[in-house]
């Protein structure tokens, strides 16, 4: 290998590390991206979680100790505040302007704690 050579061959790598760099800099920066999505979706179901835990958990206290019409208003209360209260998606949150039939049946009919004859 002449000088020439040699030398060419050291810019044919350095080029190929320049190009190298600059592609795991565009990952870096799309990962960034990525990170900063998952984290953000991270704390709001953090909130969304915690706000979940205390409306069931006053759910729950209300249920135990008072009666079920005021069950069925924490229900309603729920209800209004985006969250299904139906047996199949309780906890789930509503989409905007959504309603369901099956969360108007669990405030209104009181098909939770309290079992009908109709079964
Ligand atoms: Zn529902």
């Amino acid at each position: 290998m002449n000088d020439d050579q040699q030398r060419n061959s050291i810019y044919d790598n350095l080029a190929r590390l320049g190009n190298n760099l600059s592609e795991m800099t565009d990952e870096l920066a799309a990962l960034k991206a990525q990170l900063n999505t998952v984290l953000a979706q991270n704390a709001e179901l953090t909130i969304e979680n915690k706000h979940l835990q205390e409306a069931i958990k006053k759910l729950r206290d209300q249920r135990g100790e008072q009666q079920l019409s005021t069950g069925r208003r924490t229900l309603n209360e729920l209800y209004h505040q985006g969250f299904h209260v139906c047996r199949k998606h309780f906890g789930e949150r509503l989409a905007p302007n959504e309603s369901c039939i099956f969360c108007d049946e669990a405030i209104f009919s009181g098909m939770d704690g309290q079992q009908s004859k109709q079964g």
